[in-house]
């Protein structure tokens, strides 16, 4: 059986924080291969520093062009309308063949305001989730991370959820688990790169040297 991760972000730009988190994913899961999936953005909040689909998808594309284990898909990009995980998660779905085992990968910064998501217990319904660690998000005991996300399942997705210390995971009897993985602390986020980058600074530290010198040739972050 296959295994494929869906991870999913605005890339605005691709960073070394996203790279090291997919890698270890892929390692820890055991996946075939990631999908990067860039979201569509609000048209309100072009001013505000968003680079055009077109680079957001290039940059990704320079980024894994040595990473087999890694693709990109406009999926969300085409669509037209903000983008919807579920729609997303629903469109796999239908292309990959019926053995295989989907994940959404999502850092827990993002999972914490899951509520906020389009069709959100569905999703439960239909996908397990690997929820990453990052730094800044959560940060400290064990057991209160536990316990947060123990509520936020509880009290917003379904009742049946519960914690299996042993296997770092929440599981229901008829939805789908969401795992705990603790991914390789890298405090890198693209709102730093974007700062970074508007403040005369390097961003070498952040994004690969190619990303780098895409954002430079292209003027973007300005
Ligand atoms: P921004 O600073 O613009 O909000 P971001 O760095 O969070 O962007 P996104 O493209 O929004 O990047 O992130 C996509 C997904 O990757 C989210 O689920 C996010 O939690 C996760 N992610 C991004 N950077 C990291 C990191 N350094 N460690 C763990 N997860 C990360």
């Amino acid at each position: 059986m296959k295994k494929i991760g869906l991870f999913g972000g605005t890339f605005n730009p691709i960073h070394l924080g996203h790279l090291t988190v997919a890698r270890d994913v892929r390692e820890g899961f055991g996946l075939d291969k990631i999908w990067l999936i860039p979201s569509a953005l609000p048209p309100h909040k072009k001013e505000k520093q968003i680079a055009e689909a077109s680079d957001r998808l290039e940059m990704i594309r320079i980024a894994i062009a040595d990473n087999p284990n890694l693709s990109v898909s406009d999926v969300e990009l085409k669509r037209s309308g903000p983008s919807y995980t579920i729609d997303t998660v629903e469109y796999f779905k239908a292309i990959v063949p019926k053995e295989t085992q989907l994940y959404f990968i999502v850092g827990v910064d993002a999972f914490l305001d899951i509520e906020l998501w389009k069709s959100f217990r569905e999703l439960f319904q239909v996908i397990p989730f690997i929820v990453m660690s990052r730094p800044g998000a959560m940060d400290g005991e064990l057991e209160k991370k536990e316990k947060t996300l123990n509520d936020l399942l509880v009290t917003k997705v379904s009742p049946g959820y519960h914690f299996d210390s042993g296997k770092n995971a929440f599981f229901h009897p008829d939805q789908q688990p969401v795992f705990l993985f603790e991914v390789t602390p890298v405090d890198i986020s693209a709102t730093m790169v974007r700062t970074d980058r508007s403040k005369g600074r390097t961003i070498a530290s952040l994004v690969p040297e190619k990303v780098k010198e895409y954002i430079e040739s292209k003027g973007l972050y300005l």
